[in-house]
């Protein structure tokens, strides 16, 4: 790359928004939140941070919210908690990393929709309805799919009036069209990556990603080397599958979800606590968490500059960065 380019890839990723649609702190009390500093040092400017999963007992996924929240509100000189995007496009100014956060599975309300509401006021903007394994809501992408059920229907109803962005990672290709056919607002997927490149049941289908773009929602594409398609994948591998949903459905169609696990080296690091490894991330689908490459953040500015290569414009790389997440969240986080 001319030393042009990477200057010029430089300046463009630290002006524009950055917006990382999905990351992971180790889901433990007493974890050193700080680490998110890296994100900001690599220019990025908001994250959405995981609080659980379907596995995740609700006590450990309230808890770990409550430290979250406290230790970010105590380094309040370097992290914002950002509930509304007037508040993201603040903490940019000022120099802050603004965090949301998302839940990664409906098992956790425990069918009360009124969760949602305690949910959406502590600060979680983004929601699955499903991980990877059937639930009474539908179909998991390691699963049989029956599609949405009609506890599954309604609550994507609550979810568009509450103001939590619906997101169909993790979720079976069957039940998510239904859940995009559902929603009356924009539907992300905050971190998945297109199975036309590379044929996981995690990757999404071309149908999956025209029903997206025709929710007006975005796709995330992340940095897991097992979804990228080669191992210890990082920007090169990212930029060919954003450049695959641009072709296909248009640039304001994808963004970003690293899914970066600051520790990802086991299963009960990534759960919270001890689980059923082979039942949630079935080994015969790939998983080893002692050898998945996860790209950190430090790669995104990598991101922009391949973009950059390929002949995309200032405006449409904006997009990609930050501009789409920041307009699904206009539109959803009511
Ligand atoms: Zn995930």
């Amino acid at each position: 790359m001319p030393e042009s380019t990477a200057e010029a890839a430089a300046i463009l990723h630290r002006d524009s928004l950055v917006w990382d649609a999905h990351s992971c702190l180790p889901l433990r009390y007493g974890t050193d939140v700080g680490v998110l500093s890296r994100h900001k040092r690599a220019a990025t400017d908001f994250v959405s941070i995981n609080i659980g999963m379907d596995m995740t007992p609700l006590g450990d996924i309230m808890t770990v919210l409550a430290y979250y929240r406290v230790w970010l509100g105590n380094d309040s000189e370097r992290f914002a908690l950002a509930g509304t995007p007037d508040s993201i496009s603040r903490a940019k100014e000022a120099g802050k990393l603004a965090v949301a956060f998302d839940l990664e599975g409906a098992v956790p309300l425990g069918g009360q929709f009124g969760m949602l509401d305690f949910f959406y006021n502590y600060g979680v903007r983004q929601m699955h309805l499903i991980y990877n394994r059937t639930n009474e809501v539908g179909g998991g992408c390691h699963d049989d799919d029956p599609g949405l059920s009609a506890y599954g229907r309604s609550l994507v109803a609550k979810l568009n009036e509450t103001g939590i962005t619906v997101d169909c990672s993790h979720a079976g290709e069957r039940t998510s069209l239904d859940i995009m056919a559902a929603s009356t607002r924009p539907v992300v997927f905050s971190h998945a990556n297109v199975r036309a490149l590379t044929d996981h049941p995690r990757n999404l289908s071309d149908a999956q990603i025209d029903a997206c773009a025709a929710s007006g929602g975005v796709i995330g594409i992340n940095g897991v080397d097992l979804f990228l398609g080669e191992p210890g994948a990082g920007s090169e591998a990212m930029v060919r599958h954003i450049d695959y949903i641009a072709q296909r459905v248009g640039v304001a169609h994808v963004g970003l979800g690293l899914d970066y696990s600051y520790e990802s080296d086991s299963a009960e690091a990534v759960a919270g606590a001890p689980v059923d490894e082979s039942y949630w991330w079935p080994p015969g689908n790939g998983y080893d968490f002692s050898a998945m490459h996860f790209a950190p953040p430090e790669v995104l500015p990598a991101v922009t500059a391949g973009l950059i290569e390929r002949g995309y414009s200032e405006p449409d790389i904006r997009a990609v960065l930050g501009g789409n997440f920041l307009r699904v969240a206009k539109a959803t986080w009511v």
